[in-house]
């Protein structure tokens, strides 16, 4: 401008009014169109400054924009709500530090303002973009961005990232459950991409198979394992893809990094991506390595004895079964066989349990070594069982039998022990014998029976008779359990007396009137009682009415009960005893039980105890059938007996046998020795009782001096008023 004028009052003299008046104009010209042009510009800058205000109060973020000196140039609405601050803090112009006091004022902002300044610059100094996630005190969480300006400041914006960052937090916490879920399950649990065919996942189960996470996530199966294994695995998948559905790929070997193969049944299914296109392929894997092996132990042990190994009954009657119907198809024959122990009753009470299973492991040893294509089992306790190849009978029985008594031979040698032990054995022959399992059975075990009666160690073939005798000897145990019960048994008492000929007791002999077969003698049913068993509460009843009957006699007389081992071995005997005397009020001193060297040849001790115990009581013991056993001598050293009764096969042989005579004799002399008084049995004959006498026998029982009879028979002797009707019909 000063330039104009000076040009313009150089040029005054040439140009006078009509000039300065152009100038001007063009002056004021200029001057409107620049006022217009500033006019302009102002409007577009306040309309930008309108735009951006709409702008930034519009962000969902806070905003704020500091200078070089930590002074605010811009802010928005947004930060001004987000953190509740006073309107009138707020100012252009005003620090950092004012705008965080204000924020303070209204608990927006819970950190130390120095410490975070101090951060602040020197974050800032590194010109890099950073965040700082503020929660605060009313729970939102806020994500301050800052960004550094090139001329210095920095501009600043604040999220509310509250529902973002629990989001967030639940969707960790979801997949941390899942995660663990999976992890936990005891299934092996394999999931890949189909994309890529890579393993995505492998849970803990896995592992076991197949190593660690790190060996399989992100590997595809060629690279983890052997090229035969990869390509199933991929064929696998690719059959799965093709079908669209789970696929169960049942029990085959799978190899597991330990170097075991295991036996696994898996199922393969797809899951489809949101697209509905296969996205994953699981693979679910069922070890069933332990229980198909327990599966295999349990079958064992259903078909074989623990105890000796050999295969048990169930096997037996399945071989037999199995085998009969080969003969049978094929027009052959075999053999059933049936083997009992001898005396293993008695070995087991000797040497004890321990020592009597191990008897029958090492019999069951010799026999199966001895076997030779024969099947062998262990069908009872001390009982085996045989069924041959097919092939010519008797020949292939005979020769088995043969093999197996001869192979028990040799002594068992056991925990210092010596042990001789043999077999009976019973044998039934197909289809001589029986046509089906059940009758080869039963005739093997009839041979068995007859055997064990005739002689032990012995071979027996079956015979049809046998087969009637132990269908007779069943129905008579049958009968003799309902006996007691029905009041078929009865006692008879038979008199003892001394040499003079006065009666000192009676012998109770039991008697069992069968409804149909009339009297059965007590040789045949006890040891059929002793057998089943039944003897134990027959002996109760035996004593207890025994005890009665004599405590119910005017004269003290001794009366004579006759005890069987097996109520040695089973039962409460003493309790028994004592309660009999108990119960009758009989004295003690006038009960004598009658024994046999039986019951001191199993568990001796014992039998000792028990013996004991009943002369604590007061009770008398004799020594029945004295002379039959074998080492009596040494028996009647170890226990102080009460009395010995020879036993009748002597006496009946007394006058004819010089043997027997001895015999008798010195048994005598014995009992003078061991200060113990004899009595002799089966005395029918005078001449009997003469001899006796003048060899100083003590007491005589038998026909002589009277029959077992009902005690009504000897009322008299007994003391009380003599019944004769009924003695006389008795007597006829
Ligand atoms: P034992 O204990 O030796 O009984 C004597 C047996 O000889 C009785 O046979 C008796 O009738 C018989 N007898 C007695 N005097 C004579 C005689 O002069 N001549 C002949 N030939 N025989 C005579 P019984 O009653 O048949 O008994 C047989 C066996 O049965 C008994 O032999 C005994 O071992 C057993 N027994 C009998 N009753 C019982 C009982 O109540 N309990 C037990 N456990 N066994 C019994
Ligand atoms: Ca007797
Ligand atoms: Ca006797």
């Amino acid at each position: 401008m000063l330039e104009i004028l000076n040009w313009i009052g150089d040029q005054a003299p040439q140009l006078v009014a009509y000039e300065l008046a152009a100038l001007t104009t063009i002056l004021a010209a200029t001057i409107y169109l620049a006022s217009i042009l500033v006019r302009v510009v102002l409007n577009r800058v306040r309309e930008q400054n309108r735009l951006l205000d709409a702008a930034t109060n519009n962000m969902v973020q806070g905003l704020c924009m500091f200078d070089a000196d930590n002074r605010l140039l811009v802010w928005n609405q947004r930060y001004v709500e987000m953190y509740s601050i006073d309107p009138k803090r707020i100012w252009r112009g005003c620090s950092l530090k004012d705008l965080l006091e204000a924020r303070v004022a209204t608990g927006t902002f819970p950190l130390d303002i120095d410490a975070y300044q101090a951060d602040m610059a020197k974050k800032l100094n590194r010109g890099e973009r950073f965040t700082i996630t503020v929660q605060l005190p009313d729970g939102r969480v806020i994500a301050g961005v800052n960004q550094p300006m090139a001329g210095g400041g920095w501009v600043a914006t604040h999220e509310d990232i509250t529902e973002r960052t629990r989001a967030e937090r639940e969707l960790k916490q979801a997949e941390a459950f899942l995660d663990a879920v999976i992890h936990h399950v005891p299934t092996p649990i394999v999931v890949k991409s189909v994309s890529d065919f890579r393993y995505r996942l492998i849970n803990r189960a896995a592992e076991k198979f197949f190593g660690s996470n790190d060996r399989m996530v992100g590997k595809s199966a060629a690279e983890v394992f052997a090229p035969e294994l990869a390509e199933r695995i991929m064929m696998r998948d690719l059959e799965v893809l093709e079908a669209g559905h789970e696929v169960l790929f049942g029990e085959h070997l799978v190899p597991t990094t330990a170097g075991d193969n295991r036996v696994v049944s898996e199922l393969r299914l797809p899951v489809p991506g949101a697209d509905g296109a296969p996205q994953y392929i699981i693979s679910v894997l069922d070890d069933v390595t332990q229980r198909k092996r327990d599966a295999a132990r349990i079958t064992y042990m259903a078909h074989h004895d623990s105890m000796t190994d050999l295969p048990n009954r169930i096997a037996f009657n399945e071989c037999l079964e199995s085998t009969l119907k080969i003969a049978a198809g094929n027009g052959e024959s075999f053999a059933v066989l049936c083997m009992d122990v001898d005396r293993f009753k008695a070995i087991n009470d000797t040497f004890g349990p321990v020592t009597g299973d191990e008897l029958l492991r090492q019999m069951a040893d010799r026999l199966a070594d001895a076997s030779q294509g024969a099947f062998i089992a262990r069908t009872g306790g001390d009982e085996f069982a045989a069924v041959t190849p097919t092939g010519p009978q008797p020949d292939g029985a005979e020769a088995l039998a043969e093999r197996l008594r001869d192979t028990l031979v040799a002594d068992f040698e056991i925990e210092g022990h010596r042990i001789s032990a043999s077999i009976t054995i019973g044998v039934a022959i197909f289809p001589l014998d029986a046509a089906d399992t059940t009758g080869l059975l039963a005739n093997a075990e009839a041979a068995l029976y007859r055997a064990k009666l005739e002689s032990r160690g012995s071979i027996r073939f079956f015979k049809p008779d046998m087969d009637k005798q132990l269908r007779e000897k069943r129905a008579l145990q049958h009968d003799l359990r309902q006996a007691l019960a029905n009041d078929e048994l009865e006692l008879y008492y038979q008199p003892q007396s001394t040499m003079d000929g006065t009666i000192i007791g009676f012998e109770a002999l039991v008697r069992w009137h069968h409804p149909r077969q009339g009297m059965v003698p007590p040789s045949t049913f006890i040891p059929l009682a002793e057998e089943s068993g039944l003897i134990i509460p027959l002996g109760e009843w035996i004593l207890r009415t025994a005890c009665r009957e004599a405590a119910s006699w005017p004269k003290p007389l001794s009366i004579a009960v006759n005890l069987s081992p097996v109520q040695f071995q089973h039962g409460e005997l003493v309790n028994v005893v004592h309660a009999a005397l108990l119960e009758t009020g009989l004295s003690p001193q006038r009960l004598e039980l009658e024994i046999t060297e039986g019951v001191l040849i199993g568990d001796f001790s014992r039998a000792m105890s028990i013996l004991r115990r009943l002369k604590n009581m007061g009770v008398h013991i004799a020594m029945d059938d004295f002379g039959t056993g074998y080492s009596s001598l040494s028996y009647l050293q170890s226990f102080p007996l009460d009395k010995i009764k020879i036993d009748q096969v002597f006496i009946a042989n007394l006058l004819n046998n010089p043997q027997s005579a001895a015999i008798v004799r010195a048994v005598i002399g014995l009992g003078r020795g061991l200060q113990l008084p004899v009595v002799a049995e089966g005395v029918e004959t005078e001449e009997q009782r003469a001899f006796l006498a003048r060899a100083s026998c003590d007491g005589v029982q038998g026909y002589l001096i009277g029959r077992p009879q009902p005690i009504a028979f000897y009322a008299e002797l007994v003391g009380r008023p003599s019944d004769k009707k009924r003695r006389l019909s008795i007597a006829s």
